[in-house]
């Protein structure tokens, strides 16, 4: 009796470790959760819920939560019709706005959400001009469609939250020309 309890254990302790195995996160913790507002958003809520969708599709490590009743959310979204531009204020923590003036240009708004959520997760842009790099932002095609990090872009969000990396205070603009 003792014994099958004792194996019973040791295939719980298996069981649970091949699990996160499959995962292959670097951190076994449970993901970092971070509550984002998007009542302010107008229009493009849904396009704000995309953008989080996509990245928990795609990062381990972090989780984009809308905000519920009494919470202080991490991250604020606005918009209005400047440029989409985000400011943050510390790894997981700002604010984002869905600037209308790139979505009027023909920018595909997917992609600019899950941009701008990409700042806050503490990437940098990076103007490539490719449209496989989320954040090569406007550098890429008005044409680009794709709304996703690539592989490097997502290994480097869960690696921030994997060490709780220190970011500075930082803002960015859609457009280079209004940095
Ligand atoms: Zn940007």
């Amino acid at each position: 009796m003792l014994l099958r309890k004792f194996a019973a254990a040791v295939f719980a302790v298996l069981a649970v470790g091949g699990v996160q195995a499959a995962t292959a996160a670097p951190a076994a913790a449970a993901p970092r959760i971070l509550y984002y507002d998007a009542s302010q958003a107008q229009e493009f809520r849904s396009v704000v819920d995309q953008g989080a969708q996509i990245w928990n599709s795609r990062v381990a490590n972090v989780r984009l939560m809308p905000v519920t009743a009494g919470r202080t959310p991490n991250i604020r979204v606005y918009a209005d019709n400047g440029w989409p531009r985000a400011q943050t204020t510390s790894l997981g923590n700002g604010r984002w706005y869905m600037g209308r003036q790139a979505v009027n240009q023909g920018y595909h708004p997917p992609r600019i959400a899950a941009h701008e959520f990409g700042h806050l997760l503490g990437l940098p842009d990076r103007r490539t001009g490719l449209c496989a790099d989320l954040m090569s932002g406007s550098s890429a095609p008005v044409s680009c469609t794709n709304p996703n990090p690539n592989t490097r872009e997502a290994a480097t969000v869960n690696a921030n939250f994997a060490t709780a990396a220190a970011v500075p205070a930082q803002a960015f603009a859609w457009s280079g020309s209004e940095r």
